[in-house]
């Protein structure tokens, strides 16, 4: 398993990643181990019944880091990439998040192959339902908790929840997060990742000595995230002058109005042909010059390829693994671009899951003021926490924040010690 894991490129990034914070930590051989490898990888096969009246198998996975510091916590994505390594990858990842956050969870992920996009609703929630089923022994809001991710909302959370439900025999509005607010789904969830990445985003450029209103800024990804991350920065004043997503890419040097872009996504399914922009070659939009770039889709965009030519001040990751070990060394040595790692740049979302457990737990709810207050001031401690520990250390944004997360669960399994 350990081979088949690193053979995957995003696995091997992770890994990558963890062995370089792992050195500068002096891990232990025998910590490292423990640390690094995932405590549970599931694997099933989903059968349902397509509307065509075809029976279809698709693959699903969940991966479990580790549940030495609490329930594991995580997205579930659908997405035809979708497989074991990937989703190994982003459940390691998930924990150093979860970990530098402080937040009282270990690392997850799930997914299952399929694209959702070719799929009709009555389809989607037969896949839901029947992973669920298949993930019952496994799950629980002591033990695994999921959220929504690429390819999944709101909707998918209630059908899970739903499940859930029934075979429990009462409603256990902790079994996931992320879900609607009629179903004691948290206020401020569904922008609250989007919103983090603009909020130190919009540090990041301060600290650069960057004004707002003559900052620009480029997204990669116009879902969840990428319209959220979008629609906050620009309430900054910074003006998003290109946006992309599966259909294409937009450029508008004047700024996009982003609410109207939002409604036309909703209206038309992506952002091609925006009217009063033009189209630009998605992997050419990315170098554009901008004083914020926000990848926000998928992993391992920014690589060896391109990473000489990003002409941003600002590197804020949304999405999860967008950039590449090569391309970090490049960015590293060109040293002119400040940037936000993934694990600390889109924690809003885990950390809002978190705010949205406890309320579940408490039967309570809060404002949409009070979750978004406390999401600022627990990510203006972390952001402050790794570039204080990076200055300190010399060391790049990424190593300090991945050193911070792992040191925490390396330093629970040491108090906690080995069972038998
Ligand atoms: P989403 O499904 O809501 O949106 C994904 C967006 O990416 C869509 O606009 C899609 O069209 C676009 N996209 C897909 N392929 C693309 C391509 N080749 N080029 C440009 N755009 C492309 O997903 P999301 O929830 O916004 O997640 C995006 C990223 O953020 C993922 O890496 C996810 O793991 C990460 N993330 C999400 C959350 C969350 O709360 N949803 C939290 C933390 C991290």
């Amino acid at each position: 398993m350990r081979e088949q894991l690193l053979a995957h490129p995003v696995f091997k990034m992770a890994s990558e990643q963890f062995e370089r914070s792992a050195d500068f930590l002096q891990l232990s051989d025998e910590v490292r181990e423990r640390c690094k490898w995932p405590k549970r990888l599931i694997t099933c096969t989903i059968p349902i019944k397509r509307d065509n009246g075809e029976t279809e198998v698709y693959f699903g996975y969940r991966v479990q880091h580790h549940l030495s510091r609490g329930p594991v916590k995580g997205g579930l994505r659908f997405h035809p990439n979708v497989d074991l390594g990937e989703v190994a990858a982003l459940a390691m990842w998930m924990n150093w998040k979860c970990a530098l956050m402080g937040l009282p969870f270990g690392g997850g992920k799930g997914g299952v192959t399929c694209d959702p996009r070719t799929m009709s609703q009555h389809e989607l929630e037969n896949v839901t339902r029947r992973f669920t089923a298949e993930m019952l022994p496994f799950i629980g809001p002591e033990t695994d908790v999921m959220a929504p991710d690429m390819g999944t909302n709101e909707q998918t959370m209630a059908w899970i929840a739903d499940v859930y439900a029934t075979h429990a025999g009462h409603l256990v509005p902790g079994i996931v997060t992320g879900k609607p607010v009629i179903l004691q789904g948290s206020e401020g969830r569904t922008q609250a990742t989007g919103h983090g990445v603009a909020f130190l985003a919009a540090r990041a450029i301060q600290l650069c000595g960057i004004d707002y209103d003559s900052a620009t800024a480029v997204v990669q990804g116009f879902g969840n995230v990428g319209a959220h991350a979008a629609r906050t920065i620009s309430t900054y004043g910074v003006k998003v002058i290109a946006v992309s997503d599966v259909t294409g890419a937009i450029h508008s040097p004047d700024g996009l109005d982003i609410n109207a872009l939002m409604q036309y996504v909703k209206d038309t399914g992506g952002v091609k042909n925006f009217p009063g922009s033009s189209p630009i070659d998605p992997d050419e939009m990315l170098l554009l010059e901008c004083s914020v770039l926000m990848p926000a889709a998928l992993e391992r965009v920014i690589t060896e390829k391109n990473a000489a030519d990003l002409k941003c001040k600002v590197l804020a990751e949304g999405a999860n693994g967008p950039t590449t070990p090569n391309a970090d060394a490049i960015i590293e040595k060109r040293g002119d671009i400040f940037l936000i790692p993934d694990i600390l740049c889109n924690a809003g979302g885990v950390t809002v899951s978190y705010f949205e457990w406890v309320q579940n737990l408490q039967r309570f709810q809060w404002s949409e003021q009070e979750v978004i207050s406390k999401l600022d001031t627990m990510l203006a401690a972390a952001f402050d926490k790794v570039i204080n520990f990076a200055k300190y250390n010399q060391l790049p944004n990424r190593v300090a924040a991945l050193s911070l997360g792992i040191k925490e669960v390396a330093d629970v399994k040491a108090q906690r010690g080995l069972y038998p």
